[in-house]
Parts: structure tokens; C-alpha cells; sequence
């Protein structure tokens, strides 16, 4: 039997095992701050816990910890790190640290089976969902090793973070938990492919950004690039977006990543016009990062930047967000694919 993973359980979760284990509530706090302010690796180093308990836990419980298989530091400082998990599964997590905040791009899922036709990821296909303990310690393991305060998560990372709902939901309040991360709703951003139901339990559930990965202004394109569009297709997964429980101040993030010749035509901006007019949104333009893998191509950026003033002229709150790390294999999946040769 596998002793329990801490970083697996809630907080009440957490409460009830140390119960049974004939400790008191207020221990949950002194785990959590051991686990997830001081990111300490072992029972060992929580040092206001007596030695009786560290031991108990020692031997009945479990810390997970992964083991970095390989680093990539990019000329613009971003840095990918490949993880191995327990079960030898390897995941990829991505620092990105710019002048006004450092993000960390963190996986959901061990590859994905949405099958999108520009992503690496997808070429593994799923092997399982991470749980909500391995989600949040990628956060642990990159903080354990770089030295700037990472202040913003985006999931979106290796896998669709809506088909692992409730791990990523257990994920992020713990992130949220002033007794955790301590971050805010505005700091942790979750994207999904258009998984239209889950967007609406999401919504119900908790109050972090959302973003969806759009990448095309028709049903006819959508469908060939992102299968799920299919199932969901753009007046559904809009009719989700119009109905999302948005704060006051709030919008949803569209993803567009841009191809050559592909979704970036004056017929798509003036269809992006149409269908984003009623949403409360901005949305970010992305040139493609080439793979080998692909036949999709990057943009010239010169059309990068009309699209997104022909968009701003339509009163789309549009932004170019340029892939990091482009040296060192950034686009999601490129690194765990490699290591997998799949490239
Ligand atoms: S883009 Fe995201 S959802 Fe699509 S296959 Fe890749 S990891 Fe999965």
C-alpha cells in the first residue's frame, strides 16, 4: 500500500489524517507552511514538529519530490525544466521571468489526448491525469531552485487542465490559501481547448482567470486544428464564454496562436471582430513557434502586428505575447517529446 502523499490531501483532508493520527488541527498549519512557504524535502527538516510526530509521519506518510532529469536556460533568461515523476512519467514546467512578475507554466496531465494538430504534447497521447499534489509541486521544485518569488501560475503547460477538474481545482486553493502560496485569484490563470461543460462547473467553482485557446475564427479550421471543436464548436464554447460567471473588472484571456497563411487573414480579423464583440475579453496573439514535428509555420511578424491593430481598431483589447525560450525547445511538449524522440 502507498503511503499517503501529503501535498495530495486539502486541507480538512489534511485536518482528518492527523486526527487519526491523535494530533491536533492547528499541526495542518505548521505542515502546510513546511510544505508549501519553505519548500523543505523531507519530515525530517520540520523542526517544530517533535521528533514522536516526524517519525509517525515518516513511516505512514509521504513527501513527494521529483527528480530534475534536465534544465534548459534560454538567452532570455526563461528556464525548462523536465521532471521525473514517482512512476518515472516525465513532465515539463517553464520559469518565466520578466521585469514586473516571474510566471511559472505548470502541466496538468502526463501528455493530452485532446489531440490539437500543432501540438507536441498530444503525440504521447494521455497517460494520466497528475494529481493535485505532483500539480503543485512543480511549483515547489522550481522555487526550491531559482531566487526570485514566482508570482503568477498559468496552467497551460503539457495537458487540458479542465479534463482533470478536480485536481486542478484542489490545486488552486491550495495555491490561493493564505497559509499556502498565498496568491491571488488575478495570479493564477487556467486554459482550456473549450471543454464546455467543465468551463461552466469551473466558473461555479472558483474564481481564478480563465483563458481559452482559440487559434481560429471558423468552425472549418477550428475543427482540423483542435478536434474538440467538434463536439464544442465556436457558437457553443462562446455561448459558454457570454454566460461565465465574470467579477466586475474581469475578462476572459483568448489565446490566438497565430500561423502563416493559415488563421491570419483579414477575413479572421474581421470574424474575431464579430464573435468577441459581446464577451468581456482581451485577447493575445501568439506567433507560432516552428517545431519539427509540424507543417505549421511561423508568422512574419509584420502580420502579427497588423492583426492586432486592425483588432484594437475593432475594439478588441488585443496583445502580442511572444513565445519564451524559443532556444531551448519552449513550445509545450518539446522537451518531454525529445526525450521521448519524438521529434
Ligand atoms: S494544445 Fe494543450 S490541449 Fe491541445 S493537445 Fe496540446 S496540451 Fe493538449
Amino acid at each position: 500500500m502507498h503511503a499517503t502523499d501529503l501535498k495530495n490531501l486539502s486541507y480538512s483532508g489534511l485536518v482528518s489524517l492527523l486526527s487519526e493520527m491523535g494530533e491536533k488541527p492547528y499541526r495542518a498549519k505548521q505542515l502546510w507552511k513546511w510544505m508549501y512557504q519553505k519548500h523543505v524535502k523531507s519530515f525530517d527538516e520540520m523542526t517544530d514538529l517533535s521528533t514522536s510526530l516526524r517519525n509517525r509521519l515518516e513511516k505512514n506518510c509521504a513527501l513527494i519530490n521529483f527528480k530534475l532529469v534536465q534544465k534548459l536556460i534560454s538567452k532570455d533568461k526563461s528556464e525548462k525544466f523536465l521532471f521525473e515523476l514517482p512512476d518515472q512519467n516525465t513532465i515539463e514546467t517553464v520559469y518565466m521571468p520578466s521585469p514586473d512578475r516571474i510566471t511559472l507554466c505548470i502541466s496538468t496531465q502526463v501528455g493530452c489526448r485532446m489531440g490539437c494538430k500543432f501540438c507536441l504534447t498530444t503525440q504521447q497521447g494521455l497517460m494520466r491525469n497528475l494529481s493535485a499534489g505532483e500539480i503543485l509541486n512543480q511549483v515547489i521544485e522550481v522555487q526550491r531552485r531559482v531566487d526570485q518569488k514566482i508570482t503568477n501560475i498559468v496552467m497551460m503547460g503539457m495537458g487540458e487542465p479542465l479534463e482533470n477538474l478536480e485536481n486542478v481545482i484542489q490545486a488552486i486553493d491550495i495555491l490561493r490559501s493564505p497559509d499556502a502560496f498565498n496568491l491571488s485569484q488575478r495570479k493564477i490563470t487556467v486554459s482550456t481547448v473549450g471543454l464546455v461543460p467543465a468551463i461552466e462547473e469551473f466558473g461555479k467553482r472558483t474564481d481564478v482567470n480563465l483563458a481559452i485557446s482559440l487559434n481560429a475564427s471558423t468552425d472549418l479550421l477550428r475543427s482540423q486544428i483542435i478536434p474538440i471543436n467538434r463536439k464544442y464548436p465556436l457558437q457553443t464554447l462562446l455561448d459558454a464564454c457570454r454566460n461565465y460567471p465574470l467579477k466586475p473588472q474581469r475578462k476572459i484571456t483568448f489565446e490566438y496562436v497565430v500561423f502563416k497563411d493559415l488563421n491570419d487573414s483579414a477575413e479572421d480579423i474581421k470574424n474575431l471582430g464579430t464573435m468577441l464583440k459581446d464577451i468581456p475579453c482581451k485577447i493575445n496573439l501568439i506567433p507560432f513557434n516552428e517545431h519539427k514535428a509540424g507543417s505549421f509555420q511561423r508568422p512574419l511578424d509584420q502580420t502579427v502586428i497588423t492583426m492586432q491593430d486592425a483588432l484594437k481598431q475593432n475594439g478588441i483589447n488585443a496583445t502580442i505575447r511572444y513565445s519564451r525560450g524559443r532556444d531551448i525547445l519552449a513550445a509545450c511538449g518539446q522537451l518531454a517529446s525529445q526525450s521521448a524522440n519524438l521529434q
